[in-house]
């Protein structure tokens, strides 16, 4: 049997590195925009930790991470889909 290495991915608010599938992922997609967890572009990586996505600087963080401006409503969107994903973190999209 092949062992798998876990894919280390670093938080860009507590920035500590936790394994790929307990972070959300958050791309600039060329044609879709801000997406999660999938598409083609600069990606982010948050922990699914409260203290970093209720940080009042994580929409700042995000915005210099993937180089972009990220719209008022993002930020609602945003803790509707982390929050969404610690129930079900095995659900995958
Ligand atoms: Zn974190």
């Amino acid at each position: 049997m092949t062992q798998q290495t876990p894919v280390m991915r670093l938080c860009i608010s507590c920035r500590k590195t936790f394994d790929r599938k307990n972070l959300l992922k958050i791309t600039k997609d060329h044609k879709q925009g801000i997406i999660f967890q999938k598409g083609m572009g600069r990606s982010a990586y948050i922990c699914k930790s409260k203290i970093c996505y209720s940080d009042s600087k994580i929409k700042k963080k995000l915005q210099k991470a993937l180089k972009t401006f990220l719209e008022p409503e993002f930020i609602d969107i945003f803790e509707k889909e982390i929050t969404s994903y610690n129930d079900y973190p095995n659900k995958g999209i």
